[in-house]
């Protein structure tokens, strides 16, 4: 029932200069970030994480808007996390993500309008879809001595 889920702050939220905001929601969630790092990727990485993507019409965007910037990757940990992170992020469309979720509330952007303009579309954050995604993802993004057990207020007052 406690598992681990990968997290990404993608460039536009670390351009934006968001990354407090949107960590303090998996946080206040109480959810225990167990790794955390700031990278900036290359081409062969990117196809490493989206390769459920990367024949899809969109990767080419989503690579180049994946390179544009450092990434802050964060593996979270707690009750059914993987399901419990998507549902604070919200939708992968901003525009039609719920208001309450970190997409809603900090971004619009739409199919409609990247789609017509060819540009990739901004949401933020990568969420792992499901527990061995999670997995896959968790090993990829980090080595073991990057992985953290340590206690917080949770664990003594929902765990
Ligand atoms: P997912 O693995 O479903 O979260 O998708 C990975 C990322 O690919 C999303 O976060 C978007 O950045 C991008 N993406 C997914 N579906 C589309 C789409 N239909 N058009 C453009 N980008 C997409």
């Amino acid at each position: 029932m406690i598992e681990k889920s990968l997290v990404l702050l993608k460039p536009d939220a670390v351009q934006r200069c968001i990354m407090g905001k949107v960590i303090t929601r998996f946080e206040d969630a109480g959810l225990k970030i167990i790794g955390m790092k700031m990278v900036w990727v290359d081409e062969v990485f990117s196809k490493k994480h989206y390769k459920a993507h990367v024949d899809k019409p969109f990767y080419n965007g989503l690579e180049k808007f994946i390179l544009s910037g450092p990434v802050v990757a964060m593996a979270v940990e707690g009750i059914s996390a993987v399901e419990t992170v998507r549902k604070i992020v919200g939708g992968t469309e901003p525009k039609s993500a719920q208001p309450g979720t970190i997409r809603g509330d900090f971004a619009h952007h739409s199919y409609h309008y990247t789609d017509a303009r060819g540009v990739p579309i901004r949401n933020l954050i990568h969420a792992s879809g499901n527990k061995k995604e999670a997995d896959e993802e968790i090993k990829l993004w980090f080595k073991k001595n990057e992985m953290h057990t340590y206690n917080t207020v949770h664990d003594s007052h929902v765990l």
